[in-house]
């Protein structure tokens, strides 16, 4: 199996690729290349040509296929519909703030699953039930397309698309540091939330391990009889 960049910190590359000759600062440049231009870094003092022919067979840098753009007439807002390397597809959506001209950006709220197990009742994706994890780099992939695709800046994530967060932990944490890494997409981890329907033993996990991200419960009702019926869990 090659080992997929945009799927690891610079740090878990490292440690993966040190074997074959990556140091800590080509780790640093290998990310920065898969996420920025979708491609190996150049040859240079740390890569060589022999190396960087040896990764060509080590690694992958793997690409979300998009299937679908909608752009809302009314507040720009404009979803994207994506393919991953598993089954399913899933969304994701570009928010404009624009109202300052001296600081036009875009906010990303993107999916962590394919589906979702939690069943709230008022929401689409829930009907659909559960499909997926989605891998670190399809979380990371979402914000990279758009970018790719937008004049401005994106400056903060939220993860309030398709899933539940918190029950795909592992990788939606390695996205978050790919995404913050100055080698990654350098966006500031105090900008990017993490929404969670309140799945205690993450938000347990979550705050123990001290994640610089910011965490949101969703109440949808402070009455705990109607939460109960609008959430199941
Ligand atoms: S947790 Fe979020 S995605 Fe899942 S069913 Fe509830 S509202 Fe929908």
């Amino acid at each position: 199996m090659p080992i997929l960049l945009k799927n690891q910190t610079s740090a878990q590359l490292h440690a993966t690729l040190a074997h074959a000759g990556v140091s800590p600062h080509l780790a640093r440049r290998l990310l920065a290349a898969s996420v920025k231009r979708g491609e190996l870094p150049a040859l240079g003092s740390d890569l060589t040509a022999r190396l960087r022919d040896d990764l060509r067979a080590l690694t992958e840098i793997p690409h979300l296929t998009q299937v679908q753009k909608v752009v809302s007439p009314q507040d720009g807002f404009t979803k994207y519909l994506f393919q991953g390397q598993g089954t399913g597809q899933f969304e994701a959506v570009r928010i404009p703030l624009l109202h300052r001209p001296d600081d036009l950006k875009y906010v990303a709220c993107v999916s962590s699953q394919v589906g979702c197990a939690m069943g709230c009742v008022f929401c689409a994706t829930g009907r659909m039930g559960f499909g997926r994890n989605l891998a670190a780099w399809e979380i990371v992939d979402q914000v990279v397309k758009m970018q790719a695709d937008s004049p401005h800046p994106i400056r903060g994530v939220v993860f309030m698309g398709m899933g539940e967060p918190l029950l795909n932990y592992d990788a939606v944490m390695t996205a978050i540091q790919v995404l913050s890494e100055p080698c990654g997409m350098a966006i500031a981890a105090k900008a990017i939330t993490l929404s969670t329907v309140g799945i205690i033993p993450g938000i347990r996990r979550f705050t123990a391990e001290r994640h610089p991200a910011r965490l949101v419960v969703s109440l949808t009702s402070a009455d705990p009889l109607q939460r109960r019926e609008l959430l199941p869990v």
